[in-house]
């Protein structure tokens, strides 16, 4: 068993840690850490537990340490928030610590990873690039923001038929927002179409997850992409209306195979979090739905339906996921469990 700490865990994302964590086979939660609001408490009197998963008592029982190195074991992973994980991951990683981590601040760094392992595990080798350019004993692996994961696994298996143009509209779920997130007042029986920064995130980061590693950076995919957010009054699960426009013609059957085919090194290395399979494909008229599909897969699958011709590009379809599991906390941990597999850690 391989010790592991939590930065940020008495949030939404670290909460999704620790159930996740609970009787993973091979990591096993040692330390936790958080502000000072919560430093020194019992995990369970510092966190209001939100999931319907049990929480373990061992771990309730845990002191919430300060976020600050020394005490964490080398593997720690991270659900700061995006104000102060700059700082807190930095100073880890340079104290040693392996950083795999949800929040936006280092994943355009041009020499830190942006994994989805099913897609890019090959942007692993930054790595090297990393420990040159940063000097740190430790080093930082971050995975998208929440409805790019969403996107690009979507987007990954259609590559092949020369992806150029992408439209994109998101309805958010307001645990997306952290706790206590979004006021009742403002989301009960309401759509906000603003997510501060969001759009940018998709458009940005979609085309790092997409491109090539070369040695020292990714080369972005060129495709084109124009995003528009909202925030919806759903718990869990991200749904996102796209559009793509392709340089090759494709069928729609072909496109639906490509789809339900996809898979990547998880499937192949059988890590303990990989979905199988990682996309579904639904033929049903009215999926997917987050009250009934985000949990596919333990929330690992990405679901996709309604694929049609579009008028305007080439095809539309809906894609779904669970953004504290597969937009969250299971990437992280996938993406750990990779490191594992690949002698990374
Ligand atoms: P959250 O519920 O607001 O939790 C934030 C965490 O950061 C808490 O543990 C909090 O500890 C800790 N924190 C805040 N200020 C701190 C400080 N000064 N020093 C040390 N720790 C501090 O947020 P969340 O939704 O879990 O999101 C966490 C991160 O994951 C964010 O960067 C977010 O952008 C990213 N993310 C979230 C989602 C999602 O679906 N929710 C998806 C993808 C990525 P205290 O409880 O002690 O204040």
């Amino acid at each position: 068993m391989i010790d592991i700490g939590i930065l940020g865990a008495t949030g939404m994302v670290g909460q999704q840690f620790v159930a996740l964590l609970s009787g993973h086979p091979w990591f096993r939660v040692r330390w936790l850490g958080a502000s000072q609001r919560s430093e020194g408490k019992a995990y369970r009197d510092a966190t209001a537990w939100r999931l319907p998963a049990p929480l373990d008592d061992a771990v309730a029982r845990m002191p919430v340490d300060a976020a600050t190195p020394g005490r964490a074991p080398q593997l720690v992973f991270s659900g700061l928030d995006s104000s102060v994980a700059g700082e807190i991951e930095g100073a880890f990683a340079e104290a040693g610590h392996t950083i795999v981590s949800n929040a936006r601040n280092y994943r355009m760094d041009a020499t830190v990873p942006l994994l989805i392992p099913e897609i890019n595990a090959d942007h692993l080798a930054l790595l090297t690039a990393q420990a040159a350019a940063r000097g740190w004993k430790g080093r930082i692996i971050t995975n998208p923001n929440c409805s790019t994961v969403v996107l690009s696994m979507a987007l990954a298996p259609l590559r092949q038929f020369g992806l150029q143009t992408v439209m994109i509209t998101t309805l958010q779920a307001v645990s997306g927002a952290g706790y206590p997130g979004v006021a009742s007042w403002d989301i009960l029986g309401n759509v906000i179409p603003f997510i501060d920064g969001e759009e940018e995130k998709i458009e940005s980061e979609t085309k790092k997850i997409l491109g090539c590693v070369g040695d020292k950076r990714v080369d972005p995919h060129p495709v084109t992409i124009s995003a528009q957010t909202t925030r919806v009054p759903v718990h869990d699960g991200h749904t996102e209306s796209i559009s793509v426009g392709f340089e090759h013609r494709a069928d729609a059957a072909a496109v639906i195979e490509a789809l339900r085919t996809f898979k990547g090194r998880p499937q192949d290395l059988d890590l303990p979090s990989a979905p199988k399979p990682p996309i579904e494909y639904l033929a049903e008229r009215n999926r997917p739905q987050p009250a009934l599909d985000a949990n596919r897969g333990r929330g690992m699958t990405v679901t996709v339906g309604r694929l049609r011709p579009c008028p305007v590009l080439d095809y539309k379809f809906i894609a779904l996921g669970h953004n504290t599991i597969r937009g969250a906390a299971g990437a992280a941990i996938l993406n750990a469990e990779l490191m594992h597999r690949e002698g990374l850690l």
